[in-house]
């Protein structure tokens, strides 16, 4: 099949579907300039990851913090979304999609627009205590003094967003099971499926009876296992030919 054709039959799975989620991963937020993790360009190539877990970060916090605003709050605080997320967000207002479970940090999908966004990694938008837990904006906070401190009580402010080693929240891992189960259509974006037990949710919802959509730049963990369309190509030029094909009753799609 062509990728015209595999775009035309993802479409129409779309369409007929009653319960469609979508999850991502930091590939789709390369063109709003936020690079990856990992492969090419990836924030580890050239960053020591040890910098985000918490023993680092309770023995160094000022250099652990200073890695993560570099690689974190200054880049990603002006970014801004890209024709996928706007184009996902699009096909929730229309009624296509039901939720996205994202392990993104960067609250993108919110920006662009998306209602029903669960972030499995968390957030770069709040800070947290690690004394007290008291929460607190990150827009509130002046990065030039490092690291933040907690106004309630003078401890060390981390941001609320999931360290290496550290364990999901069962609330969010409850919801996005729940997700999984529910999903007849998963499309799954811009992940390497390299990361638990985050990558574990598209074989949920395989095993679960879900059709997998994937589209990526290059095969993933997921392509020759569950996959059933791979879609390769860069997330924007995919998905906004994907809701052009949806909304477009020309195809005979509707
Ligand atoms: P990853 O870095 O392991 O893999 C990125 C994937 O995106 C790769 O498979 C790559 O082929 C694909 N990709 C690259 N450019 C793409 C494009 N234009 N369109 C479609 N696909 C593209 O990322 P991951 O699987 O999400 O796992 C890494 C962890 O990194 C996640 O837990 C996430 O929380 C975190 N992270 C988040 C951000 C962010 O918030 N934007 C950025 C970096 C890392």
């Amino acid at each position: 099949m062509t990728q015209n054709e595999d775009i035309t039959a993802s479409a129409a799975l779309i369409k007929a579907s009653t319960y469609t989620v979508v999850f991502t991963g930091a590939g789709i937020s390369v063109e709003s300039g936020i690079p990856p993790f990992r492969g090419h360009g990836g924030i580890w190539r050239h960053n020591d990851p040890s910098c985000l877990t918490m023993r680092y970060f309770r023995q160094q916090p000022k250099k652990s913090w200073e890695t993560i605003r570099k690689l974190f709050y200054d880049l990603i605080a002006t970014a801004q979304p890209n024709g996928a997320h706007r184009a996902i967000a699009d096909l929730e207002k229309r009624g296509h999609v039901n939720s996205v479970i994202t392990q993104n940090i960067d609250g993108l999908h919110q920006k662009a627009g998306s209602q029903t966004v669960y972030e499995y990694h968390g957030t770069i938008k709040k800070l947290v205590c690690i004394e007290c837990f008291h929460p607190v904006e990150s827009h509130s906070i002046d990065f030039s003094a490092l690291p933040p401190v907690c106004p309630e009580c003078g401890g060390i402010l981390k941001p609320d967003f999931v360290f290496f080693g550290e364990t999901i929240p069962k609330k969010i891992t409850d919801l996005c099971s729940g997700e999984a189960h529910y999903a007849d259509v998963m499309i799954v974006i811009g992940t390497s499926g390299s990361v638990k037990p985050a990558s574990m949710i598209p074989f949920a919802a395989k095993r679960a009876g879900a059709t997998i959509i994937e589209v990526n730049t290059e095969p993933s963990a997921y392509t020759r296992q569950i996959t059933d369309i791979f879609l390769k190509g860069g997330a924007t030029n995919v998905l906004t030919r994907m809701v052009d094909m949806i909304i477009d009753n020309r195809q005979g799609l509707s």
